[in-house]
């Protein structure tokens, strides 16, 4: 079980695990890094600040019903300091059956990456070495869209356009061809700058 896991390093720290929320039956499987010291507090992925950010960003795709989301890894990460920090490969290599148990059992049809860690871990070394975002790439066997750590996004709001993009490829390869008449709560003027996140 999870809560009791001690796979890799981070049990060493960990309050409590942190599994995902989210529909049982979801078109999207929504993958972040980590757990934050909030969401551990809240037992809850992306939580707080970031969690609400997530979901206007949902609520824009049409698809905030039907996700499901959760992390690389069940247990937060942490430096020497007590920061907060990106789990490591070995760490999301040994997190990686429960991750892929979640995939199993959900049967998402396109997984979205929040942010750098997760698109990169989810694509997989072997992958063709075309930019994270703007690509449809293959995660689980299914297509693998990624975008903008809500988190990092925060504190870059004219990344936001991107992010608009971002769902609107997830949303076009998800096979549900239902529902994709959502607003675009992200049509503001934005930068074109290669995003540093995802
Ligand atoms: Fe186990 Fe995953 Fe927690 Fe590591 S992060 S101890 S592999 S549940």
């Amino acid at each position: 079980a999870v809560a009791s896991c001690t796979a890799c390093g981070l049990c060493r720290q960990r309050q409590q695990s942190v599994f995902g929320r989210g529909s049982n039956q979801p078109l999207w499987l929504v993958v972040g890094d980590g757990p934050s010291t909030q969401d551990e507090a809240a037992a809850t992925p992306l939580s707080g600040d970031t969690g609400a950010l997530l979901e206007n960003m949902l609520q824009a795709s049409g698809r905030a019903q039907q996700v499901y989301v959760t992390n690389l890894v069940k247990c937060r990460a942490q430096d020497e300091q007590g920061q907060p920090r990106a789990p490591t490969p070995q760490e999301v290599a040994a997190c990686r059956p429960f991750l892929q148990r979640q995939f199993t059992l959900l049967q998402p049809r396109l997984t979205l990456a929040l942010g750098k860690t997760a698109a990169l871990a989810l694509r997989g070394p072997q992958a063709q070495a075309s930019a994270l975002r703007g690509n449809v790439h293959q995660a689980f066997g299914k297509p693998m869209v990624a975008t903008w750590h809500p988190a990092i996004l925060l504190g870059r709001p004219l990344e936001k356009r991107q992010v608009w993009a971002d769902l609107c490829l997830a949303r076009s390869n998800d096979g549900n061809n239902a529902g994709n008449n959502a607003g675009n709560m992200y049509s503001s003027s934005g930068s074109n700058e290669a995003a540093r996140g995802a």
